[in-house]
This record gives C-alpha cells, structure tokens and sequence, in this order.
C-alpha cells in the first residue's frame, strides 16, 4: 500500500504516517518524487486499511499496489529514479545515455589504465572490469581479486572515470564497496539473496543483472530485495537470456527494456556484449538497444581482443568501439536523447571538470 502525501505535506505530517504505519509492524518506506512523496508500507498489511490514514493530516489518498514488487514499482514512484554515480560525477536515468566500456577482466595495471584512457577517448563515462570472475570453469582464470581492484582504482584516478565490477560473495561486498563506484551482481548472482540484502545494507550503486534463465519478473523480484533493504540506487541489466537458439551465444531479449521501463522506475543497462557473444553483431544491437529506450549500455572492448583472456569473441577493439560511438551520438539524437559525454564529468565535489 502506499499513502499519497498532498502537494503541501509537511514532513511533521509525513512523521505522523510513518509513526502511525510502525504502530501496525509494517516497513516504511518514504519515497520522495519531484511531483509528490509517498510513503510505501511494505511487510504484512493484514488488519490495515486503506481508512487509517484516509483522514490524517497532508494525505491525499492512498492506494494498494498490485504488483509483488512493491518498492521496485512505477505505481510507487511515477518519475524515472535517476541514479548519482562518485557522487553526481555521472548520472543514470536521466535523458543523457551512459556508456560504461572496459574489459571483461581486468588483466594487469598497465592494460586498465590504457583502455580506461582509450575509453574515455572515444566517449565512454564509466570503466567496466572484472577482479572477481564468475567463470563456467573452476579451471579458467577466477580474476586478480583485490589486486584487480586496486588497479582499476587506479585507472580511475588518472582518468577520472568511475568504475564498474562484479562483487561475487557476500563477504567480499565491504572491500569491493570500498573500490568501486557501481557493483555488479552477476547473471549467475542474481538470485544469490543473501548478496542481495548485503548489497542492500550499503549505499554504492548496484546494478542487477538479468539471470541466464531469469524472468522479467524475477529480475525485479531481486531488485525489491536490494531496495527493501534501503538501498534505492539500483540499475537492472539485461544481458541475454538462455534460449534454444545457438547462432547467438545469449538470446538478448530487447522486448526487456521497453517492458522495464513501463514496470519500474528504476534506470535499465543494455549488455550486447553478453547478450549477443560476438562482437560484429555488438553494434547493431547496442543501437537497437539505445533506440529501444536504454539509460545505458554497457560494453566489452579490448586493445586485442584474441588475446583477451575472458570474453575475447565479444569484445570490441577500440577502433569498433570508437566507430560505434559515434553512430550511437546520432541514435540518442533520434530519441531525443544525448550521450554523456567525458567532457561533462565532474570532479568529486560535483563541480569543475576533470578532463
Ligand atoms: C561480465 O560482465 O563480464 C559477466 C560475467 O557478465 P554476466 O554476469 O552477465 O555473465
Ligand atoms: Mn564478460
């Protein structure tokens, strides 16, 4: 249920909601929107009708909603939720698209700081790079763990780029917070719920990617756990799902993202690489995929990609990559929509430019 508070609610009277909601044992959650706050009341709502509230101070009206994901839902918060990324550096959500471009893995110190370089050269505002490696083998390369990170902090630091990897277990989310500026869960994590709730209980960034044979359901389902949790700052991710299909090594399911976008408010990523697993076909669908009403993709792109050690086949060199963003320049323009460029980065304090 949510309780709509009137345009002109004062926060003693959205106190009083909540104080009186506690008093039922139910959670509560204030969302504040730029047309109207409300406060969500999530938990067992058995005993507590929509009459409790109807005659209290500053509130509107209130509503049930229908969905299961109670938080995650548009019915909760109408606006687009537009996420800060290093403190506003780079925001997700709004109408400026954002690419995040890097490795599949980070392989050593010097391989990050040229890409991350060569990235934000051709138009990229957030370094992507595995440390920890989800990998099908326990025999293939795992990722240089915290050596990894610390090397793309680094990459962050000489380029002002902030980064993007993958947390893989509930006790590594305290040191990969203290690194990065967006976590990634994984597709093979994204109904690990106990790394849920921890990344959950922190404030950085997350973004959610769609399980291998997840639905568009469930994927949200696990957004409300990290949101539940407190932490609104959530992205959701496709990335391709399994299908009978072979010539593709995912099956990217475009229709997610115009379906995303009518369920939540939560910002949508696009994964070509994955959700196609071959570089020629990365471009095209990284188009279609910001045609299709994206807020950002995210991209596998390395200087030499046959000796890529993950992901080599999907990758992009730099040379697509740097082609590919200018086509996309004219896509955003056609939805009316801009790129985030490296030139708008700012510094930490939210003012000046880095570059
Ligand atoms: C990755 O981003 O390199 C990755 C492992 O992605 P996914 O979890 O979508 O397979
Ligand atoms: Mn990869």
């Amino acid at each position: 249920m949510i309780v709509v508070m009137k345009p002109g609610a004062t926060a003693a009277d959205i106190g009083a909601v909540i104080r009186k909601a506690e008093t039922f044992g139910v959670q509560t959650h204030p969302i504040y929107g730029e047309n109207r706050t409300v406060v969500a009341l999530v938990g067992d709502l058995t005993g507590l009708t929509r009459e409790v509230f109807d005659q209290m101070e500053g509130v509107s009206h209130t509503l049930r909603i229908q969905e299961p994901y109670k938080l995650a839902s548009r019915t909760a918060r109408p606006e687009n939720s537009v996420i800060d990324v290093a403190g506003g550096r780079v925001r997700i959500g709004g109408s400026a698209v954002v690419v995040m471009a890097g490795p599949c893995s980070v392989e050593d110190r010097q391989q990050i700081i040229d890409i991350a370089y060569a990235v934000r050269e051709a138009g990229a505002t957030v370094l992507r790079g595995g440390a920890f490696k989800p990998r099908t083998s326990p025999y293939d390369f795992q990722g240089l763990g915290a050596r990894g990170l610390e090397y793309l902090a680094e990459a962050r630091e000489a380029t002002g780029l902030p980064v993007i990897t993958e947390v893989m277990r509930e006790e590594q989310v305290a040191l990969v917070a203290e690194y990065a500026d967006i976590l990634q869960i994984g597709a093979r994590n994204m109904q690990n719920y106990g790394l849920l709730h921890a990344v959950g209980k922190q404030s950085k960034p997350v973004m959610l990617k769609r399980g291998i044979s997840g639905t568009i359901r469930e994927l949200l389902m696990c957004a409300e756990y990290i949101v539940s949790n407190g932490n609104y700052n959530v992205m959701l991710c496709e990335r391709g799902i399994r299908t009978y299909e072979t010539a593709t090594r995912n099956t990217f399911d475009l229709n997610a993202v115009p379906v995303l976008k009518g369920q939540t408010h939560l910002p949508i990523v696009a994964d070509p690489s994955h959700g196609t697993g071959l570089r020629e076909l990365v471009p095209a669908m990284s188009r279609a995929a910001l045609a299709a009403g994206a807020d950002a993709l995210i991209l596998e792109v390395h200087p030499d990609p046959d000796t890529a050690v993950s992901d080599g086949r999907q990758s992009l060199t730099l040379e697509e990559f740097s082609a590919l963003m200018k086509s996309l320049r004219r896509i955003a323009q056609a939805v009316d929509r801009t790129i985030w460029e490296p030139a708008g980065l700012l510094d930490a304090a939210g003012k000046g430019r880095t570059l």
